[in-house]
């Protein structure tokens, strides 16, 4: 077996491309040597307190280099690298501790009171803090672990590249999904996943070894990681790293560096387009703008094509590391709201609830297969059983989405299948009846779910927050969906709440509004 792994790529790079610059961050800039160099020390260091193949190293933090250096360290040893969701509580943090069995965590200093909390009855033995501003004072308890200076810790170990032998199948990351749907799931990313995700994006982005990626979006979300940092650092070419999304600063960031890429959800764009800077700012370096979530507005798609800009469209999970499909720029108007083709080196297929191929046209649920796709969960031995069929031509991972490719083989999401509504024996897509009531002014937020019905089984109710200074009320919902849906389709309810229940990265949890809301 020879080292393949994840952890080898920056110290590859440091020979290939010399003297040419990885990072760069509020802290400076680091060339590829450098990197080399701190990645190499701190691997050191952790292997010097016992870490090695297989044990997990776990980081909370925002869009520091640290992040890229535990991450590289840590996989150079054979060790897995759990990231953390900044916005997650305290239990949902020492949650995801436990249940990776993570014995180190590395934490930024204005997270210490967040860390020093959740790694509490956790098998963590060693806290190191990056220094990142001032900590909220610390409130420790007895037995709390003493927390040590991420420099100090780095810094104490040789500059010595591991010598540990890897394979694709080799564990690199556990990367907790989102838990839209149920408690997180820890996906099992393999060097393999990592690496074929990245040279799928390399593919079909045409990432270069000149290219300046903005990394605006979090790095503990896996489409920041897999389709923005690793193909960039792969290719050997340099990754900007912001850990706050402020408009004017990001467009002052993409003139000053030139950047070529950035990703994001439609609102990133259009809070920049909206930015007072946005005329005077030489916008000429980008060239790769990608946009995940939602489809972007036909609004919002015009004011970038005034730039000569548009919008490469994703779909995908953390399951498949984690693109699925993508929708190339110059399809975006034409096929909007697509998630696009099969990445190129992924099969996508749809299929009805016996696994058997659907035509076009034909909605059923989505299937991936191929080398970024994970094998397993971590310690989830029911969805091991239940998320993945073992067909003649290989295994395929069952999404949980629902959607039809059209007659040109582009695929349309419908909706999750957990969130489908039956009523009297007709499917709704919630995700349909949200998009239109989201198109009333007075709409900050929208969501659609099923609540019991005598006569049809379930019926569609809608929950709406309303915009800070407008008013709405159900009759004028109910009367803007006349016309627009079919008349099953229409919520038989409307209710206005204060806020939505949402997960980490800001998804609404449809499971606490049928808790709370969906009876009568
Ligand atoms: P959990 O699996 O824990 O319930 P999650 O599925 O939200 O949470 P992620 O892996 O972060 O966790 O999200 C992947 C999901 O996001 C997809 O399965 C799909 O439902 C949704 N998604 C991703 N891209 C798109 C897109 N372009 N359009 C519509 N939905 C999308
Ligand atoms: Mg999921």
């Amino acid at each position: 077996m020879i080292n393949r792994g994840l952890g080898d790529w920056i110290h590859r790079r440091r020979v290939k491309s010399a003297g040419r610059i990885a990072l760069v961050s509020a802290a400076g800039e680091l060339t590829y040597d450098q990197l080399d160099e701190r990645i190499n020390r701190l691997a050191s260091a952790l292997a010097d307190r016992g870490i090695g193949q297989g044990d997990r190293v776990a980081y909370l933090g925002e869009n520091y280099p640290s992040f890229l250096e535990t991450l590289f360290a840590t996989t150079a040893l054979g060790a897995v690298f759990v990231p953390l969701n900044t916005r997650l509580a305290p239990p949902e943090v020492g949650f995801q501790l436990n249940d990776s069995g993570s014995t180190v965590l590395i934490a930024s200093t204005t997270l210490a009171p967040l860390a020093l909390a959740a790694a509490r009855k956790t098998p963590v033995q060693t806290l190191a803090l990056v220094d990142d501003g001032p900590a909220a004072a610390l409130e420790p308890a007895d037995g709390d672990l003493q927390p040590m200076d991420f420099e100090e810790l780095l810094a104490s170990g040789a500059a010595v590249h591991p010598d540990v032998q890897i394979g694709l199948d080799d564990l690199a990351v556990i990367l907790y999904t989102s838990g839209t749907t149920g408690n997180p799931k820890g996906a099992m990313l393999t060097h393999g996943n990592l690496t074929w995700n990245a040279l799928n994006v390399i593919t079909d982005f045409d990432y270069t070894s000149k290219d300046v990626s903005l990394m605006i979006a979090p790095m503990f979300h896996v489409a920041a990681l897999g389709m923005g940092v690793l193909p960039t650092l792969l290719k050997g070419a340099t990754v900007v790293l912001e850990p706050k999304f402020e408009p004017g600063r990001v467009l002052h960031l993409i003139e000053k560096h030139r950047a070529t890429g950035i990703s994001g959800v439609p609102t990133t764009y259009q809070m920049l387009a909206e930015h007072p800077d946005w005329d005077s700012t030489d916008l000429s370096s980008l060239r790769n703008l990608t946009c995940g979530g939602s489809a972007v507005p036909l609004r919002v798609l015009d004011i970038y094509e005034q730039r000569g800009l548009s919008f490469t469209m994703g779909y995908g999970m953390t399951e498949t590391s984690p693109g699925a499909t993508t929708l190339p720029g110059r399809y975006s108007r034409d096929k909007q709201g697509s998630g696009g083709l099969p990445h190129f080196h992924t099969e996508v297929r749809v299929v009805d609830p016996l696994n058997e191929v659907l035509p076009a046209g034909e909605v059923g649920e989505i299937q991936v297969q191929g080398p970024n796709v994970i094998a397993s969960y971590w310690n989830r031995e029911e969805a091991n059983q239940s998320s993945f069929v073992h067909a003649e031509d290989g295994v395929w991972l069952k999404t949980g989405d629902m959607g039809y490719f059209d007659e040109d083989g582009f695929l349309f999401i419908s909706d999750r299948i957990k969130d489908m509504i039956i009523s009297g024996g007709e499917n709704i897509y919630p995700a349909q009846v949200e998009q239109e009531i989201a198109q009333l002014d007075a709409v900050a937020a929208v969501a659609v779910f099923g609540v019991e019905d005598e006569k049809w089984g379930e019926v569609p109710r809608a929950a709406i927050v309303i915009r800070d200074g407008h008013e709405l009320t159900e009759a004028q919902v109910l009367e803007h969906l006349q016309g627009r849906l079919a008349r099953y389709k229409i919520p038989k309810s409307v209710i206005f709440v204060e806020e939505m229940p949402r997960t980490a990265s800001g998804k609404i949890r449809k499971p606490d509004l049928r808790k709370q809301y969906g009876t009568v």
